[in-house]
């Protein structure tokens, strides 16, 4: 079959690879019904993450069962199925702490920028729907499997509750289904960091109460203004850079939560900055399988639409077309029909 192959920086191609199998008896194979490129791929194509030679792409994925291995008991072929970019048993004590994406067993998916992939321990893994969900709601489904289940954990993370005030750092993909997330949560006033105009819009139809165009300590002053000169009781930080991070400390309130899911790139923190910050922070690798379940359900009775995020969709042929144009900030988020 054709997949994506990362070579080098900014050298994706579709290209001939051998088509996946079962490897142990807990996986499973399935067809991706779609696929699309994550924010987090263009650290590697863009150089700024080392790549120890040719990379199949692609962790964020729904389709359907077409064989499992002999140990598998919880999905059967035919069946459609979204899972986590992080793989978990679903039963070791992270998993039942609630933080399956640290599971005993993790593996992180690769090769779903293709038509096939191999799905590692398919029964903790992967959540069946009922039914063939309708074709209009595929976006919205391979929306959980990352995007929207790291901007669920956004929120979680920086404790945003009914009635309360979130800051959301970053307007990609995973900062405005952080601001969904939020609103789904119950936030009041919802502040959104953007500079673009289609995102402001996104942002502002998932729920953003005020729009902040400026960054740094301009950015900083008018989240103060905004909040009485408080700060906000969550802050989600969904970008992953020093300035970002920065801004998020210093826009969260004492007692607050910061929630910061932008994978760390050249982050450091000052020990006694965050002493006297006295804000908590969660991140990580979001626990996405966990919100599964109810992430698509709130899809599936069309409650949310996060598929709304892609706001371009090639024949996945096009792959290198994808890249370029989200590493050009030409598109929020790619999906690519197979
Ligand atoms: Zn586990």
């Amino acid at each position: 079959m054709l997949a994506t192959i990362l070579h080098a920086p900014g050298d994706v191609r579709y290209e001939e690879v051998p088509e996946p199998t079962i490897r142990k008896p807990t996986d499973a194979i399935i067809r991706l019904s779609a696929t699309c490129i994550c924010g987090s791929d263009l650290w590697p194509y863009r150089g700024l993450q080392p790549l120890s030679g040719p990379a199949a792409m692609g962790h964020e994925y729904c389709g359907v069962v077409v064989e499992v291995g002999s140990a598998v008991t919880s999905v059967k072929p035919g069946q459609f199925v979204v899972g986590s970019f992080a793989t978990s048993d679903n039963t070791c004590p992270h998993c039942r702490f609630g933080f399956p994406s640290s599971c005993i067993e993790r593996e992180f998916m690769t090769g779903a920028q293709a038509p096939y992939a191999r799905v590692p321990l398919a029964d903790g893994t992967l959540v069946a729907t009922d039914e063939m969900p309708a074709d209009d709601l595929i976006p919205s489904l391979l929306a959980t499997s990352d995007v929207l289940g790291t901007g669920w954990y956004a929120a979680e993370a920086a404790a945003v509750k009914e009635g309360g005030t979130a800051v959301v750092v970053g307007d990609g993909a995973v900062g405005l289904m952080g601001v969904l997330a939020a609103k789904e949560m119950g936030a009041v006033r919802i502040i959104a960091m953007s500079r673009h105009k289609a995102r402001q819009e996104l942002a502002l139809e998932y729920g953003a109460t005020d729009i902040i165009a400026e960054r740094g300590e301009d950015g900083i002053r008018r989240i103060r203004e905004l909040t009485d000169g408080i700060g906000a009781d969550s802050v989600l930080e969904c970008v992953g850079t020093q300035e970002s991070m920065e801004q998020a400390i210093s826009v969260c309130r004492p007692g607050g939560h910061i929630g910061y899911v932008g994978v760390p790139h050249g982050v450091t923190f000052d020990g006694q900055r965050l002493f006297f910050a006295q804000s908590s922070l969660l991140g990580g690798p979001a626990p996405v399988r966990r919100f599964l379940p109810h992430l698509m359900d709130l899809v599936l009775s069309r409650k949310i639409n996060p598929g709304k995020v892609f706001d371009l969709e090639l024949p996945i042929a096009d792959v290198a077309e994808g890249y370029k144009a989200m590493d050009e900030r030409r598109a929020i988020k790619t999906l690519l029909r197979v």
